[in-house]
């Protein structure tokens, strides 16, 4: 069932007394969601509030002022909010807040902001993706096929403008979506047409009440609302989404991907050649055409090319656009050769099993920069990889012992570095020509630098200057 009837719903209309009166909607947090949302709901009649108990960035202040939406800096004043007939949290706000937690007890309804923007998506179409690894590169390269087939599309969501934002301000007739599992934690009627998902590893189990299961129903929610109109385009390959799947029932169209077994519907890959199938027309390409290397890339490249064929791209563009995109930035990003050693900025990797890709891509001896502010690592995983790729590893971090401990009787070379400098001269005197030197940190970045682009600039940077 479709849920389109709530695109007029904001005004009460009491035609007796002639009042009419705005649906209350309160936002709590002025990220680029939240200030999407205002500027949607303020578009649409609401009556906006917008509350961040944190300073709120210049720019989006003047945004704010510019479109007279009212607002609250570095305080929330609970009263008013708990007077709102809907409320809109970002999803960087946890459950476990107060404020949240008499939200709900009052029962107010608190909706994500793709729940928001889907009321006023109209006609348009919605390919969603999400996955613990891969949702930003698989989200551009998707976009990549639309644009090269001159689809009228944009790419929203963690990646870009909110969902919201673009539809108040320039709406499309297809939207490429990243999606996280907070976005999914708060929505309703929300339906992607497409809806991929890549794979399912324990991460931000903190939100999670340290259990797995509830994250993997968190992110399943992305085909909740799916009927037979619609698609899912899922890795086969991984055990957890597999097993999930077995207890659900869902009307949807599922078209797996799998580099292990031929599928019927879906994609392939078998003998380097990758294979999709979805009604009539097959498309074939050869994995070395690929732009996007490594393995975890052709899981990537497959869910894409899977949804450009479902929205009827032809096949001669798909292979066009496959061969032709270029990575983005600190992710297994190719920095430079010096005298015979490749440098990759592989920053983005902030957990253990997007380390454990990266590693399984290396062809040469390797040197290994990881470390940072661990979440609950668990080394073994990548314990293998490192005993037969990496030459040594340089910790980059400021509490570097568990990293010590765990490979200290794996490795060879363990070298501390404090600064992104260091790290890079200290792997530059340690690997010799024809060997490769990979930062993909598995750790956050925030003891040593602002997040994992300045982590990954300051790498380039420092290998620049060898
Ligand atoms: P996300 O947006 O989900 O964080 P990114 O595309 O930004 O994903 O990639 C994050 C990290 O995960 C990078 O280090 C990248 O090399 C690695 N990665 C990308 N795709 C996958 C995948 N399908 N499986 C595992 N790791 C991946």
């Amino acid at each position: 069932m479709d849920h389109y009837y709530f695109t007029s719903c904001c005004i009460n209309i009491n035609i007796k007394d002639k009042i009419i009166v705005a649906k209350k909607l309160v936002i709590l947090g002025a990220g680029e969601s939240g200030i999407g949302t205002a500027l949607l709901a303020k578009q649409k009649g609401y009556d906006v509030f917008v509350s961040d108990a944190s300073v709120i960035k210049a720019i989006y202040l003047k945004e704010l002022e510019q479109n007279e939406i009212e607002f609250e800096s570095g305080s929330h004043s609970v009263e008013r909010i708990l007077q709102a007939d809907e409320v809109m949290k970002s999803p960087g706000i946890p459950e476990k807040n107060e404020l949240v937690k008499a939200i709900r007890a009052k029962g107010i309804p608190i909706i994500s902001e793709i729940e928001f923007g889907y009321r006023y998506k109209g006609e348009s179409k919605i390919a969603a993706i999400t996955g613990s690894n891969g949702k930003s590169t698989t989200t551009a390269l998707l976009y990549h096929i639309c644009k090269i087939a001159e689809e009228d599309v944009a790419m929203v969501g963690n990646i870009g403008y909110s969902f919201a934002r673009q539809i108040a301000i320039d709406p499309k007739a297809l939207y490429v979506i990243e999606i996280s599992s907070f976005q999914l934690d708060d929505i309703q009627y929300f339906k992607p047409d497409i809806a991929i998902l890549l794979n399912i590893t324990e991460d931000h189990l903190d939100r999670y009440n340290y259990q797995f299961e509830n994250y993997i129903k968190s992110k399943f929610r992305v085909i909740e609302n799916q009927t037979a109109l619609d698609y899912f385009i899922y890795c086969i390959d991984d055990e957890v989404i597999v097993k999930h799947l077995e207890l659900l029932t869902t009307n949807t169209n599922p078209l797996p991907f799998s580099m292990k077994q031929e599928v019927k519907k879906g994609a392939y890959i078998k003998n380097d050649q990758m294979m999709i199938k979805i009604q009539e027309e097959r498309v074939t390409m050869s994995i070395y055409d690929f732009a996007l290397k490594g393995k975890h890339n052709a899981y990537n490249t497959m869910a894409a090319s899977i949804a450009a064929s479902t929205l009827g791209i032809r096949k001669e563009k798909i292979r066009e656009a496959v061969s032709n995109f270029h990575s983005l930035e600190h992710r297994m990003e190719f920095v430079a050769t010096v005298r015979g050693v490749d440098f990759i900025n592989d920053s983005k990797a902030t957990n253990v099993n997007s380390t454990w890709y990266a590693l399984e891509s290396m062809q040469k001896p390797t040197v290994l920069i990881l470390g940072g502010v661990d979440k609950g690592n668990d080394y073994e995983l990548i314990a293998d990889l490192v005993k037969e790729k990496v030459k040594a590893i340089i910790c980059m971090g400021t509490d570097n012992k568990k990293i010590i401990e765990f490979f200290k009787d794996k490795v060879a070379n363990i070298v501390e570095a404090p600064s992104a400098k260091s790290a890079v001269d200290a792997s530059f005197e340690l690997a010799e020509k024809g060997d490769v030197v990979l930062l993909s940190p598995a750790c956050a970045s925030f003891d040593l630098f602002k997040n994992y682009e300045d982590r990954g600039c300051q790498f380039k940077e420092s290998v620049k200057e060898l």
